[in-house]
């Protein structure tokens, strides 16, 4: 099978650190001879837009992204063509197969970290949207090791948003040492992260309490399994609020998905003695304040926890194909990008926005 790739495409395209996007109708496409071994060009056909994408575009986080930049990092598409010489496995994917694209492009699958599962600590790992051009575009260049084949069940736009935010909900809760019948807080619960926390936890069997600010997040998580309901905005007393919804003890864990310092600030104080706080917002500048004293007695646990591995996306797509986790999407075009971004920055998008690029 062979595909006629274009020259040029369609990309939304950071221009410099900070600068506004602008979407280009002349990118360049790199062409199948141009692909070096391992690589390979994935027509996009549905991506998510995740905050970090904001994050990147505003450049407010320590690290910086490669300029100019395409962003995005939550693509489905099909491979169009392979690098030549690119070594092939009894399962690799070939050219024709609907793959999908997450933040973690690419890495070594040889280092201590690789070898381990810890790929996303793999000093060589490329990252989609950040150090190499990301799903805001026609077409995109990936990696025959890393990207993630698409279960048949699943449509192209309700999988896009798995490939990030449904990975990396799925992996902090399955190393958040909880177990069935146990209480879990999210904040940020009705966002894109949040929303899928929510499901994920729900599946497992988890009491979910949301929190997050106005009525369209309520309705939306609250129809998606959550138990309680605790909107950060009117709370009189957060910590409190959280502990008479948890029988008085506090969570046994809680998942951050916020955007927002504030959202960490009073972990200690409202965690249940021996509980766990799954680090996984990435606020631009903000540092973890919890006393060491209580911290200490009450046996807490805190963990950074960044996307997950290639066997965390299979299975996160798994779940999701099985139909216990939806992503609850709205669809707009690449070309409202910004405004997709301004929305997001505003705390106006409840659940997903996807992209329709394969039009
Ligand atoms: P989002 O904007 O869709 O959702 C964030 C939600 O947090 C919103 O609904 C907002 O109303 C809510 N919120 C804001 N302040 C809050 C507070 N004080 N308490 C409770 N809720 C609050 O964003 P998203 O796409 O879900 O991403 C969330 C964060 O996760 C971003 O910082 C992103 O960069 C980060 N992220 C981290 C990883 C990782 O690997 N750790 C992966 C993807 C995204
Ligand atoms: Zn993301």
């Amino acid at each position: 099978m062979s595909y006629k790739i274009p020259k040029t495409q369609i990309a939304a395209v950071v221009p410099a650190i900070g600068a506004e996007l602008e979407v280009l109708k002349d990118y360049p496409v790199k062409q199948a001879d141009e692909l070096a071994p391992g690589e390979c060009l994935v027509k996009i056909i549905a991506t998510g837009v995740c905050h970090t994408d904001l994050h990147v575009k505003k450049g407010d986080w320590p690290i910086a992204s490669k300029h100019p930049l395409v962003g995005g990092h939550e693509g489905v598409g099909t491979i169009v063509a392979i690098g030549r010489n690119t070594p092939v496995a009894e399962n690799s994917v070939k050219v024709g197969d609907r793959v999908g694209i997450k933040w973690l492009a690419y890495s070594c699958l040889q280092c201590e970290f690789c070898r381990k599962g810890l790929e996303q600590a793999c000093q060589s790992a490329k990252l989609s949207g950040f150090t190499v051009d990301g799903t805001f575009s026609e077409y995109v260049v990936s990696y025959v090791n890393h990207v993630t084949p698409i279960p048949e069940q699943l449509d192209s736009k309700a999988a896009a948003s798995i490939l990030c935010a449904g990975v990396t909900s799925y992996r902090a809760l399955k190393y958040s040492d909880t177990h069935i019948g146990d209480w879990i807080v999210i904040p940020g619960a009705g966002g894109g992260l949040g929303h899928l926390a929510v499901q994920y936890a729900s599946a497992m069997g988890l009491r979910v309490v949301a929190i997050d600010t106005g009525e369209e997040k309520r309705k939306l998580v609250l129809s998606l399994g959550a138990e309680k309901w605790i909107d950060f905005k009117t709370t009189k007393d957060l910590v409190q609020d959280i502990k008479d919804a948890t029988d008085g003890l506090g969570p046994h864990a809680s998942i951050v998905t916020a955007a927002n310092s504030e959202a960490y600030s009073q972990a200690v104080d409202y965690l249940r003695p021996t509980g766990t706080m799954m680090l996984v917002g990435l606020p631009a500048a903000a540092d973890l304040n919890a006393n060491v004293f209580f911290s200490v007695l009450k046996c807490l646990n805190f963990k950074g926890s960044y996307v997950g591995n290639r066997q965390d996306a299979v299975e996160a797509l798994a779940i999701a194909a099985a139909g216990k986790v939806k992503v609850i999407f709205e669809t707009k075009d690449l070309s409202d990008l910004a405004e997709v971004y301004h929305g997001l920055e505003q705390g106006k998008v409840a659940g997903r926005i996807v992209l329709d690029v394969g039009k």
